[in-house]
C-alpha cells in the first residue's frame, strides 16, 4: 500500500482517485471545494484539510486541477506541495496546461530533489471513472518508471513521449489534430446533405475511401451512422466544445513560441471560439456540425 495525495477532485479527479483507494492505496484528497472532498471520502480516500496533510506523509502527488496557473499555485506558493512532501516524492501532475508551466514546475521540482513528471491524459470522464485512460507523460526516464504502475491502475494505455513537457506536447498536437478532422467532416457531411446526398450513404462510402478518419468513424457529427455518437443525443457531451477550445488555446500559444505554422489549427481555434461566443460551447465539440451547417 502507498500513500497518495490526490489534489483535485473534478470530474476526472475524482474517478482516478478511486481508482487508485479501490487498488488498496491510502488516498489523502485535497480540494478547494469541500463538496468535491467529500465525494472523494465516500469513494474511499481520506478527507484533508490543507496541504501539509495531504502531502507530508505521500510518497506520490498527483494533480489533476484546471490550468497551468493553478499547477504553479498548488506546487510553488508558499505553503504549496514543494514545502511539505518528503524528500524523493514522485509527483505526477495529470491536468491538461501549458508546455512551458509543464517544464518550469518540473525543473523547479527537480532542483528541489523531487521527481516529477507531467501526464495528461485523454479518455475523458468516461475514461477516468472506467481506469481506461491514455497517459502521455514526459519526465525523466526513472520518473517515468516509478510512476507507471499507479498510472496502469488509472489508465490502459500509458506512453512515454519524452522529456519533461512532452506529455503535453502530445496531448495538444492530438486534440489539434482532432478539431481540424472534426471540423473537416462536419464540412464533408454538410456539403454532401446539401447536394442531395444523405448521411448515411455517404458516410457508407466515405468511411471505406480516402476520407475515413476517427471522427468520422467513432464519434461520426452528422446523426445517423454512428449510434453511440453525441450527434444522437443532441450533442451533450461527450467532450464537450469548451475543453476542445481550451486545447486548441494551448496548441496556438504553443505554435507561437515555437514558431510552428498551424494554418488550419487557427481555423479551428477561430470556429469553436465562435462556439463559445453563441453560448453554445457546452455542447459536444462535435455540435460544430451546427455552426457549420447554420442552426445555431
Ligand atoms: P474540474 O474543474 O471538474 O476539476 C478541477 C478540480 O480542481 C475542481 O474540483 C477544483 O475545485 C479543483 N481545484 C482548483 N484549484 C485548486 C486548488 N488550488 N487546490 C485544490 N483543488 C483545486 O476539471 P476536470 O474536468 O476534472 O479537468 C481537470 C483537468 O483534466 C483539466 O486540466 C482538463 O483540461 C483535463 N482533462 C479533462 C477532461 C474531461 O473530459 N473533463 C479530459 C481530458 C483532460
Amino acid at each position: 500500500m502507498t500513500t497518495i495525495a490526490f489534489i483535485g477532485l473534478g470530474n476526472m479527479g475524482i474517478g482516478m482517485a478511486s481508482n487508485l483507494a479501490k487498488a488498496g492505496h491510502d488516498v489523502r484528497a485535497l480540494d478547494i471545494s469541500e463538496d468535491a472532498v467529500a465525494r472523494a471520502v465516500e469513494v474511499g480516500c481520506k478527507g484533508c484539510k490543507d496541504t501539509s496533510e495531504a502531502v507530508s506523509e505521500a510518497d506520490i502527488v498527483v494533480t489533476m486541477l484546471p490550468a497551468g496557473k493553478h499547477v504553479r499555485m498548488v506546487y510553488g506558493d508558499e505553503g504549496g506541495v514543494f514545502d511539505h512532501a518528503k524528500q524523493g516524492a514522485l509527483f505526477i501532475d495529470s491536468s491538461t496546461i501549458d508546455v512551458a508551466t509543464a517544464r518550469a514546475v518540473i525543473s523547479t521540482a527537480e532542483h528541489k530533489g523531487f521527481h516529477m513528471i507531467d501526464a495528461p491524459v485523454s479518455g475523458g470522464v468516461g475514461g477516468a471513472a472506467a481506469g481506461t485512460l491514455t497517459f502521455m507523460c514526459g519526465g525523466t526516464k526513472e520518473a517515468f518508471e516509478q510512476a507507471k504502475p499507479y498510472l496502469d491502475i488509472m489508465g490502459k494505455n500509458v506512453f512515454h513521449a519524452g522529456d519533461a513537457g512532452n506529455g503535453q506536447v502530445a496531448k495538444i498536437a492530438n486534440n489539434m489534430l482532432l478539431g481540424i478532422h472534426m471540423i473537416g467532416t462536419c464540412e464533408a457531411f454538410n456539403l454532401a446533405e446539401k447536394l442531395g446526398l444523405d448521411a448515411q450513404t455517404f458516410y457508407d462510402i466515405s468511411s471505406t475511401a480516402s476520407g475515413q478518419n476517427w471522427s468520422m468513424t467513432s464519434y461520426c457529427p452528422a446523426p445517423g451512422p454512428v449510434a453511440s455518437a453525441p450527434s444522437n443525443n443532441d450533442y451533450q457531451p461527450g467532450f464537450a466544445a469548451a475543453m476542445m477550445l481550451k486545447d486548441l488555446r494551448l496548441a496556438q500559444d504553443a505554435a507561437t513560441t515555437a514558431r510552428a505554422a498551424t494554418p488550419l489549427g487557427t481555423q479551428a481555434e477561430a470556429l469553436y471560439s465562435l462556439m463559445e461566443a453563441s453560448g453554445k460551447d457546452d455542447l459536444d465539440f462535435s455540435g460544430i456540425m451546427k455552426l457549420i451547417n447554420g442552426t445555431i
